[in-house]
């Protein structure tokens, strides 16, 4: 018997679990309060755990078409030395650097084609354990199956009660899109720390480049990048070329843990930033969620009782989130909040843990990581 998924949210986490679910010959509807389907933002890695799921979604053929495949992500001090090329080395062939809306077209464009339903301007209040999707319309919608995929303050999550913590982070970046540049790096993204402050650089379409620019929450004129980039150009010299084609408009924001007490309950799911956002340091928050979203896919897959499923997939992936979300934010607080006469102590720490391939195996577990359930039962449409 076909079974039927609500979901609220169409950012790139619940499109790809709408589409996960929609090959295995489920019906989906999800819902997008906005009027508009649009992703917000510049450009994102994307590591081998967010190109399978974009492969499992059936959108990855137009998500990487013209982009840069990452060959290596350089870290560089104050000094201008390499502490790190290895950065997430393993599976890094495989990686991506890709304009955001491009991935959020291509999701688009695959949930359409698989007979997803959009709906637009439809406004999620609450769900209810015993599957149902309560709109602000006042339409109350039945399903095998309800979606949480709408984002922080997702009010899915917090109608269950789910939420254990939602903290601010005592750091954050502004997202900025350059012209490129035909001496500008090619395949790769290179970080650049200086005392707090940290640039990323990824060239990441034909004509573009983006450029993250994080700093502590507390650091107001490195915040203030829709006014001023001053002290940017002063903490970064070296990195004037880039810092002199930033448009001035796009607002830094800070970085936001949330921690559940339970991805799942009765016949509701929770997936991505609204069971795990993280800081995207490690450049992971989005690959996490779109990967947990195709697993959550398979696992339904896999049980023919919906508790099953849903217990087997938090116990399968959840740990990897976890620990991705803790180096990610661990990683945040030395790059910005690192005591300052001990920066160079920070160069040779990270230089250090680098050579180590437990912490770099142990930093790159989502990136490694590959969902596993046992064989699809006879009929699934994969
Ligand atoms: C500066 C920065 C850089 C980043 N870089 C990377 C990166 O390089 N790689 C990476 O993997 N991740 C990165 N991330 C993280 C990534 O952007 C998020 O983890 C990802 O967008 C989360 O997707 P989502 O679909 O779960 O949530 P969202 O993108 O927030 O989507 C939620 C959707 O739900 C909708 N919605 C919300 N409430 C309702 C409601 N009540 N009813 C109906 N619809 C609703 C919203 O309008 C939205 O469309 C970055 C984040 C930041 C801030």
């Amino acid at each position: 018997m076909t079974r039927h998924a609500e979901i609220a949210g169409a950012g790139m986490v619940g499109l790809t679990a709408a589409c996960c679910l929609a090959r295995r010959g489920w019906t989906v509807r999800v819902h997008e309060k906005a009027s508009d389907l649009r992703e917000i933002g510049a450009g994102m890695s994307v590591w081998p755990n967010g190109i399978r799921a974009l492969e499992d979604a059936g959108a990855l053929a137009n998500a990487e078409l013209g982009t840069d495949r990452l060959e290596s992500w350089q870290l560089l001090d104050h000094r201008g030395r390499v502490l790190q090329d290895e950065w997430m080395s393993h599976g890094v062939e495989e990686s991506r650097s890709i304009l955001r809306p491009q991935v959020h077209a291509a999701l688009v464009t695959s949930a359409r084609d698989l007979g997803v339903e959009i709906v637009t301007s439809s406004r999620v209040i609450a769900a209810r354990e015993t599957g149902e999707l309560v709109l602000e319309s006042g339409e109350v919608l039945a399903a095998d199956l309800v979606i949480g995929a709408d984002g922080v303050h997702s009010p899915v999550r917090e109608s269950l009660g789910l939420t254990k913590s939602k903290t601010e982070l005592p750091d954050g970046g502004g997202r900025h899109l350059i012209k490129r540049l035909p001496s500008d790096p090619v395949n790769i993204m290179i970080e650049t720390w200086v005392g707090g402050r940290r640039i990323g650089i990824l060239p990441c379409s034909e004509d573009q480049v983006y450029m993250y620019l994080c700093c502590p929450a507390d650091d107001a004129t490195g915040r203030a990048q829709t006014e001023s980039l001053q002290t940017w150009f002063d903490d970064f010299p070296q990195l004037r070329p880039f810092l002199e084609r930033i448009e001035l408009g796009a607002e830094w924001r800070q970085f936001t843990d949330v921690a559940v007490s339970a991805w799942h309950r009765g016949k509701v799911a929770l997936v991505g930033d609204a069971a795990c956002a993280m800081s995207p340091n490690l450049g992971q928050a989005a690959c996490v969620g779109m990967s947990n979203a195709s697993a959550l896919a398979q696992a339904l897959d896999s049980y023919s009782d919906l508790e099953e499923a849903l217990v087997a997939w938090e116990a399968g992936e959840r740990s990897v989130t976890d620990a991705t979300q803790r180096y990610s934010r661990f990683y945040g607080w030395i790059g910005t909040h690192w005591p300052r006469p001990l920066i160079d102590l920070r160069s040779a720490l990270i230089w250090t843990l680098g050579r180590s391939k437990r912490v770099q195996n142990r930093i790159n577990v989502a990136t490694r990581h590959v969902p596993s359930y046992p064989a699809p039962r006879s009929g699934s449409a994969l």
